[in-house]
C-alpha cells in the first residue's frame, strides 16, 4: 500500500462491530482520500455481515487493512486501518465514536467524543480543526 495524501480525519470507534474485527476495545482508522491510496495486489473482502461496508483483507496474512463504503466513496475516502503502518506512533484519534458501546477501560486520548456518531453537521468543523491541529507522520 502506498499513501500520498495526508488523512482528513483520525478517528476511533468503539462499537461491538469494531471490537470482533480487531479483537480489541476499539478500532484506528485513518480517513484518506482514495486519490492518494494505492494498493498493490488483490485484497480480500471480509466481515461481511455489514453490506453497507467493505472491508478489504490481506490475501497474505488476513490482516485489516482498510473500508470502503458507497457513503465514503462519494465524499472521496476511504477508512484505512493506521496499524498498518510501519510508524503507527503518531496517528492519534482525534475523534472517538460509539462510546456508548466502549469497554470498561478503553482510553483513547481522543479530543472529541460521541456517544453514537459525530452529527454530519460537525464533520466540516472537525474535519478544519484536524487540518490544522491534528496529528501527522513524524
Ligand atoms: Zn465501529
Amino acid at each position: 500500500m502506498r499513501i500520498t495524501a495526508p488523512p482528513a480525519m483520525a478517528m476511533a470507534c468503539h462499537c461491538k462491530g469494531c471490537q470482533k474485527l480487531t479483537s480489541g476495545a476499539y478500532s484506528l482508522t485513518l480517513m484518506l482520500p482514495i486519490a492518494g491510496f494505492e494498493v498493490e495486489g488483490e485484497t480480500q473482502l471480509g466481515a461481511l455481515h455489514r453490506a453497507e461496508s467493505q472491508h478489504h483483507y490481506c490475501t497474505r496474512c488476513l490482516s485489516w487493512l482498510y473500508t470502503t463504503s458507497p457513503g465514503l466513496e462519494q465524499m472521496g475516502f476511504l477508512n484505512f486501518r493506521p496499524t498498518m503502518l510501519e510508524d503507527a506512533s503518531w496517528a492519534v484519534p482525534f475523534i472517538e465514536s460509539q462510546t456508548a458501546e466502549k469497554l470498561p477501560g478503553a482510553a483513547t486520548g481522543a479530543r472529541y467524543s460521541f456517544k453514537a456518531w459525530p452529527p454530519p453537521s460537525e464533520y466540516g468543523r472537525l474535519m478544519q480543526e484536524y487540518a490544522a491541529e491534528g496529528a501527522r507522520p513524524r
